[in-house]
């Protein structure tokens, strides 16, 4: 029999990059999206396919007639600017939404994976950070949003798998990039390469020297597919331990893609973190799983994406 797996927010960044992935293991695929921070362009080569679409908000009941071997919860806005910009909906399907997705688990005797975040580390004072790490969030900052919405998802998970005994994962996504981010989503990736293919200004945040880690999507989508198919239930991160400083993505944005664009510094953002680098010794022995494609690589076939949304 063939397995049915619903992605909520299958038409963001992620999510439709799992679909496609999951299309090709040979799974069954719904993907649920209310269409606040996704869009149809990015699933509409993939409905010729075993897959359907279903407009809904999760954060109200979710109903699904078919039965369900897995559900991948990746709804939510991600992007600092997103989350900022509607911080009672991201609060909302952080809570709510991850409450509704966990019940229809429970119901359908369904895997849950929960798209958990570096984010819930906060502004970190041990680096890298590793998955007992409980972090160092300000709640009421512009980011507390996200970070809490995602921490209290956490604890509904777990406390769904201690409880009502759902097979419940938890993936800690760090900083991730590739086609189909939104050129106007504000992450540095996007808004970097956008930047440069248009000779404007890179608008480095603060000094330039915070540092990220940033993993292309191919190698975060098969983690996200090896920790669905595990046995292990407790947190767990994915990325690419790589750190680089904010200033140095954006130099080597303008090398690889040729421009002739000079850096701008603007105002570092009220909490910005200082540094970010996963821990991954417990994917990789876990899972078995490590990322592959290098930075440039991956910043390579991105550049090329952008490029042709521009032109489009
Ligand atoms: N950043 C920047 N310029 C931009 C966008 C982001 O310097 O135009 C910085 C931001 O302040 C942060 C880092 O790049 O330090 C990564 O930001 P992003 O929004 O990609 O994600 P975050 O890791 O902060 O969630």
């Amino acid at each position: 029999m063939k397995k049915r797996v619903l992605i909520t927010g299958g038409s963001g960044f992620i999510g439709s990059h799992l679909a496609e992935y999951l299309l090709e293991q040979g799974f069954s695929v719904i993907c649920m999206d209310n269409l606040i921070t996704g869009a149809i362009e990015n699933i509409r080569h993939l409905y010729d396919k075993d897959f359907l679409f279903i407009h809904h908000n999760v954060t109200n009941y979710i109903f699904i007639d078919k039965e369900l071997d897995c559900i991948l919860h990746f709804a939510s806005p991600a992007s600092p600017r997103d989350y900022m910009e509607l911080p009672i909906q991201t609060l909302k399907v952080g809570s709510l939404g991850t409450h509704k997705a966990l019940g229809l688990a429970k119901n359908k005797s369904a895997t849950f994976l929960l798209a958990s975040t570096s984010e819930v580390y906060g502004d970190p004072l041990v680096s890298p950070q590793s998955e007992d790490y409980w972090g160092n969030v300000n709640p009421i900052g512009p980011r507390g949003v996200y970070d809490e919405a995602k921490r209290f998802a956490e604890a509904m998970t777990i406390a769904y798998h201690r409880i009502h005994k759902v097979d419940t994962k938890i993936a800690r996504i760090f900083n991730t990039f590739g086609p189909r981010m939104r050129i106007d989503d504000g992450r540095a990736i996007p808004t970097f390469i956008c930047q440069a293919l248009r000779g404007e200004e890179l608008t480095v945040f603060g000094d330039g020297s915070q540092t990220r880690s940033f993993c292309y999507i191919s190698d975060m989508v098969e983690g996200l597919y090896h920790l669905m198919l595990s046995d292990y239930n407790l947190p767990i991160n994915l990325g690419n331990p790589e750190e680089m400083t904010i200033l140095d993505i954006a130099n080597m944005i303008i090398k690889l893609t040729g421009s002739k664009s000079k850096i701008v510094h603007c105002p570092l953002p009220e909490n910005d973190p200082k540094v970010r680098q996963p821990d991954i010794s417990k994917a990789k022995k876990l899972l078995h799983w490590s990322p592959k494609v290098s930075i440039e690589e991956g910043l390579l076939k991105t550049v090329e994406y952008f490029k042709k949304k521009i032109a489009s």
